[in-house]
């Protein structure tokens, strides 16, 4: 609860979350949440790619896609949903949603982006990723099944000089800072999910009833 009048002056510290959730499951609900707890976050706002720019060929449009995440997210009020990427034409590039985040929440509110590993080890390939961290903090957990020290050197020396592990520094502060937390290993992919409906195969208990529901309603991923 912000206090009125409180000396010290609590900036709001969100997280987001962005990623083609093609579809979203337990893996990237579970790791918002442990996040927001353990990083004390107002809200994690999913942010679905309309056009990611490393994937080509998305066989489920970005309104499906999006539908998915907000049935998965609709009960839980830290979370929220922000389609921002949806309305914007073009490939979806993380620097643009952060800039339109800052004209929308300020210079001072907390930033972080959510990462697992994997994606982690590519970053130095998106676009003006060297920009990215003037805007935001970056979050990191550890994928399962991803090589965690395959980094490139560049990335080594990016985190070195970015790490943090307090969560105050990304409090106290709009962007600069990189952490890292343990959550509970989820080895889930979208990858294996929509093999698993390709082949029939139930969903169940890798992601919510209700988005295994829409997938059926909608026949998607056959
Ligand atoms: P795909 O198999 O299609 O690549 P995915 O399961 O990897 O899908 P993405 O939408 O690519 O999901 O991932 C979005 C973000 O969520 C990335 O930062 C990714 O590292 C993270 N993530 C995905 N699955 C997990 C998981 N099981 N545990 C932790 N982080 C995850
Ligand atoms: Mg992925």
């Amino acid at each position: 609860m912000k206090v009125i009048g409180n000396p010290t002056i609590q900036t709001p510290a969100i997280g987001i979350f962005g990623g083609t959730f093609n579809p979203i499951h337990f893996g990237h609900l579970r790791m918002a949440q442990e996040l927001a707890d353990a990083l004390n976050f107002d809200e994690v706002r999913f942010i679905p790619a309309a056009n990611p720019p490393h994937k080509n060929s998305l066989s489920i449009s970005a309104e499906h896609r999006a539908a998915m995440v907000h049935l998965s997210i609709q009960n839980n009020t830290n979370f929220s949903f922000d389609d921002r990427e949806l309305h914007r034409a073009g490939a979806s590039y993380t620097i643009d949603t952060l800039l339109s985040l800052r004209e929308e929440l300020g210079m001072k509110a907390s930033i972080t982006l959510l990462m697992g590993s994997d994606a982690f080890t590519k970053f130095d390939t998106w676009h003006r990723w060297q920009e990215i961290i003037q805007l935001c903090h970056i979050a990191l957990v550890q994928r399962p099944q991803t090589e965690a020290n395959k980094l490139p050197n560049i990335l080594e020396t990016f985190l070195h000089n970015h790490y943090t592990e307090h969560s105050d520094d990304l409090h106290t502060t709009p962007a600069g800072f990189v952490t890292m937390r343990q959550v509970t290993a989820l080895d889930i992919s979208s990858t294996a999910i929509r093999e698993a409906f390709k082949h029939g195969h139930s969903a169940r208990y890798l992601m919510p009833d209700s988005v295994i529901e829409y997938i059926h309603a909608h026949k998607l991923y056959k």
